[in-house]
């Protein structure tokens, strides 16, 4: 008997934060809406739906807003809505020059985004950790004197990652080695009692498209990201793929280059020796002072400029969209043949020359892929740009709210 007496209330808090979960999360998928349609999308009766709301808000999670009228009769209800402030999840990005940080609140707006340049090579191993933590910190700072709440940081780095332990295996570009990047960046916030998480900066972008970009309406997408080094996040059936050891997607070093260039990773013939940012840039620069080369200057600047030079007809900028376009069409085969994503999302700098890179891309697909119709693929351009994995970052640390609704305490009047 006494099983029974104690097995009921656990029970019921699990069904209550389940609940709690679900609408919490249909607000977030369908949008501010009264409690009567809440309750009607989710066959949850109306009473349950008043309480869950009730506690939601108390939570500091919800907000109830202006009056909806459902039809021309019957009351009117008031619209319920995911709160716009309080609670926020945090991404940082760390890069071979720059340490960014940005927070989502729940309705993904964005309510902080700060750069910090740097050399993160010259600095070395710890002193780079130290700056991502005064960052960081920083930045908490900030949000807390905001009166925000902040429930999760995820850390994206362009690395090979084992993000079930919170380790860096191998970032070429930064130069670290089984770094435990997780509970460093712990330790350092230590006062400030936050989750952190570390994930690769293309798995972070391909789940940002799928909750809140281009991949909105798919569960089966294929993000690529044009940088420095060009990496892939991979979703199947609404899931990111990781692999047994959390390093799916390293499509970049796919020995897709016949000229066998040398790549940053050692070897010679990777893909982004052909498709990577830098060679894109070398191939339009006039000289080496031109100032698509400048470093220091805006990426999206630059690339503005090249968009510019190929609108012109510039020649050597045609010639190399075209190379380079043809190149990520053959790569973007390979993966196109073994995953058959519904959309094909082009992201950083691939985004940014999308105009030019999307007719060599489509034609090389429907000619090299062996399904008809390039298995129905969409190519479509990231309108994230290079903001997606860090925007995926703040994603995953808020996903745990809208999975456990109850992990956010109830706010203390005062
Ligand atoms: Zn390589």
């Amino acid at each position: 008997m006494s099983t029974r007496v104690t097995a009921a209330p656990a029970d019921q808090l699990t069904v209550r934060r389940s609940n709690l979960s679900l609408v919490l999360s249909h607000l977030r998928d369908a949008g501010p809406r009264s409690r009567a349609r809440i309750a009607a999308d989710t066959g949850l009766n109306k009473a349950t739906v008043s309480s869950l709301v009730a506690e939601l808000v108390e939570r500091g999670l919800v907000g109830v807003g202006e009056v909806e009228r459902v039809g021309n009769v019957g009351r009117p209800g008031q619209t319920v809505g995911l709160a716009t402030h309080g609670v926020v999840g945090v991404g940082v990005e760390v890069n071979a020059d720059f340490v960014d940080v940005t927070a989502l609140d729940l309705t993904h707006d964005v309510v902080l985004a700060r750069r910090t340049t740097a050399d993160m090579r010259a600095l070395g191993e710890r002193g780079a950790i130290a700056l991502v933590i005064r960052c960081l910190g920083e930045a908490l700072e900030q949000l807390r004197s905001a009166g925000s709440s902040v429930v999760g940081v995820t850390v994206a780095v362009p690395a090979l990652v084992d993000s079930g332990r919170g380790r860096v295996a191998l970032a070429p570009n930064l130069g670290w080695t089984g770094t435990e990047l997780a509970a460093q960046v712990d330790a350092g916030l230590s006062a400030y009692e936050v989750h952190v998480t570390v994930d690769n900066d293309a798995n972070l972008g391909a789940i940002a498209e799928h909750a809140l970009g281009v991949g909105r309406d798919v569960d089966d997408l294929v993000y690529l990201a044009g940088e420095v080094g060009v990496g892939c996040g991979v979703i199947v059936g609404g899931r990111l793929v990781r692999g047994a050891s959390g390093f799916t997607g390293e499509i970049g070093h796919a020995p897709l280059n016949p000229r066998l260039e040398v790549c940053g990773c050692g070897r010679v013939g990777c893909w982004e020796t052909q498709v990577g940012l830098g060679v894109l840039l070398n191939g339009c620069a006039r000289g080496p002072d031109d100032p698509v080369l400048d470093g220091d200057a805006d990426i999206d600047a630059r690339l503005e400029e090249i968009n510019a030079r190929a609108a012109a007809g510039d020649p050597a900028t045609l010639a190399t969209l075209e190379r380079v376009g043809i190149a990520l069409g053959l790569g973007a085969s390979v993966l196109v043949n073994i995953v058959n994503p519904r959309a094909l999302v082009l992201g950083g700098y691939f985004a940014a020359l999308e105009q030019h890179l999307r007719p060599y891309v489509v034609h090389t697909l429907l000619e090299r892929v062996v399904a008809p119709e390039a298995g129905g693929v969409q190519v479509r351009a990231s309108k994230l740009g290079f903001t997606a994995a860090i925007r995926g970052g703040a994603v995953v640390a808020l996903q745990q709210v809208f999975s456990d609704p109850t992990r956010v305490p109830p706010a203390v009047v005062g």
